[in-house]
């Protein structure tokens, strides 16, 4: 069976001379989970592995790269589903660590908790060997100069955009991660839709897998990523599901953002009425596709 992986790199508006080099992040994030996929790796790995390499990446809002809160430091949301079981592992409102969607892993494969959040959060990180990082190591010029021209009342809103995530599929299960630094200039404690499941993030392989990106006070008030699920399970193929799911987020609470989106076959679907939604897809059987 064809194996497969999307990822996303955020709803929003890339400027037109940027969007090349936005989209070819997320080729080199899928590149990374094919080749997870091809040396046997499980859809879990592929999707943790994709996330990690845009939350490397500075141009992306997730790792390092991420946006800055009210009082100028970074404070991360990250989940991951795995379609198989329904497990789940989420952090939020967490402190500087390199890669958060591995803490997320690891509060899925510990079991006790499904989410954890802010120093509590850290806690379970460090005694599971992950290690807090300065601040200053996530924060790049470029999100600290957009955070002061939000301070400054210089840019319209604090949506920041470049939210990550990806979706894989392994020949037998599907698995769904997304990481974040949430909104620049964002209220310490704000948490969005990203760690939130069925909001951000969702995997189910009766189903199908999705991550989701954009307002995230409006995203989690339909929970977007189940009505994506929902609509796979009513027979939707995954372009006309991640559709469906953007028009209920538009209809009902008047929300923009972005849905990527696996069926339980692995083919690929997306949606979103921003202005860009970075993303890019391949398969273990050659096929390739990106844009915005
Ligand atoms: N959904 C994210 C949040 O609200 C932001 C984004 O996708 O750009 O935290």
């Amino acid at each position: 069976m064809t194996r497969s992986v999307i990822v996303h790199g955020g709803a929003g508006s890339v400027a037109p001379a940027r969007r090349a080099e936005h989209v070819a992040g997320c080729e080199r994030a899928v590149a990374a989970a094919l080749a997870v996929l091809h040396g046997g790796g499980s859809a879990l790995d592929a999707a943790q592995r994709a996330v990690e390499v845009l939350e490397d990446d500075p141009l992306f809002n997730a790792g390092r790269g991420a946006c800055l809160h009210e009082d100028g430091g970074v404070e991360l949301d990250a989940a991951l589903m795995d379609g198989d079981g329904l497990r789940y592992g989420a952090v939020c409102a967490m402190p500087a660590v390199r890669h958060p969607i591995a803490v997320a892993r690891a509060v899925m494969e510990d079991g006790r908790h499904a989410l954890y959040a802010a120093e509590g959060a850290m806690r379970f990180a460090e005694s599971r060997g992950f290690e807090r990082v300065p601040d200053e190591a996530l924060i790049t010029d470029a999100a600290r100069l957009r955070w002061e021209a939000v301070r400054a009342g210089r840019a319209e809103s604090g949506w920041a955009g470049g939210t990550v995530g990806a979706v894989a599929f392994d020949g037998a299960h599907v698995a769904a991660a997304t990481s974040t630094g949430g909104m620049t200039d964002k209220r310490r404690g704000r948490v969005g839709d990203t760690p939130l499941p069925g909001a951000g993030t969702y995997a189910d392989d009766l189903a199908g897998g999705v991550s989701a990106t954009g307002h995230g006070e409006k995203i989690l008030r339909v929970g977007v990523s189940f009505q994506v699920i929902a609509a796979l399970r009513g027979g939707a193929d995954a372009m006309a599901a991640a559709a469906a799911a953007i028009a209920v987020l538009a209809s009902r609470v008047g929300g923009t953002g972005g849905v990527i989106a696996l069926d339980r076959e692995g083919r690929p679907g997306r949606a979103n009425n921003t202005e860009t939604m970075t993303w890019a897809w391949g398969s273990t059987d050659g096929a390739r596709g990106s844009g915005w």
